[in-house]
């Protein structure tokens, strides 16, 4: 059991430590290393990057480029950010047009969701994904916890765990294991800190969320590709 790798869902560092896989996200046009084994990606049009209609498609056809690799395995961080300056009605096209690219490349989408849950729970339910969503950064109450997870959308938990948020809390120990994941995000920091606070708050030894989390990343990244 050992030997079973923490997972970084959702990184923006490049991160490089021999016990970790990681999914780094990049942004459309950035460019990427080579798989080894550990770095996967993900890359989407992030709603604060959202420009014109023009400019965005052309953003979403440099996106569709960069899934024809292998270890590309998800599209985002993309979603709805109702603090974002950027054009709401602009936001939900751009977000929706890459729900629509995981369906047809059959990648999970990693969620970049601020005062909009309500807005991605409907879309869920209008376009049925097969894919996985994941919410990343996750941060929502137990109400909207419930819904999301009746929906079938995984979750993404990282430094709000650390924060005395009692709903973030709530809604971790509520979701059964195999619906989570950890990440860093924009922190230079070590998973592994997520995973001990996470067992923490479960009350389950650090080496059995692990290889929960480490099943569930499998389970998704199968979906796409087949690399382990
Ligand atoms: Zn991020």
């Amino acid at each position: 059991m050992n030997l079973i790798p923490y997972i970084d869902i959702h990184t923006h560092p490049f991160r490089n430590e021999t016990d970790t896989v990681i999914v780094q996200n990049i942004f459309p046009g950035e460019g990427f290393a080579a798989f080894t084994g550990r770095n996967f990606y993900s890359v989407g049009l992030h709603p604060w990057h959202i420009k014109s209609h023009e400019k965005d498609n052309e953003l979403l056809v440099m996106v569709e480029d960069a899934l024809e690799f292998d270890h590309v395995i998800f599209i985002g961080e993309c979603g709805l950010d109702k603090k974002a300056e950027t054009n709401f009605e602009e936001q939900k096209r751009v977000f929706e047009a890459q729900a629509f690219m995981a369906e047809e490349f059959r990648k999970p989408l990693i969620i970049h969701c601020v005062k909009a849950f309500n807005e991605v729970l409907e879309l869920h339910k209008k376009l049925h994904p097969e894919m996985p969503w994941i919410m990343h950064g996750y941060n929502g109450n137990i109400q909207i916890t419930k819904q999301l997870e009746k929906q079938g959308v995984l979750f993404s938990f990282g430094q709000n765990l650390f924060k005395s948020d009692a709903k973030v809390i709530e809604s971790f120990q509520y979701l059964n294991s195999d619906k989570i994941f950890f990440e860093t995000d924009e922190v230079d920091d070590e998973v592994e800190k997520m995973y001990i606070k996470g067992a923490q708050l479960k009350n389950i030894p650090v080496e059995l969320l692990k290889k929960t989390i480490w099943d569930n990343f499998k389970r998704i990244e199968n979906i796409s590709t087949n690399l382990f």
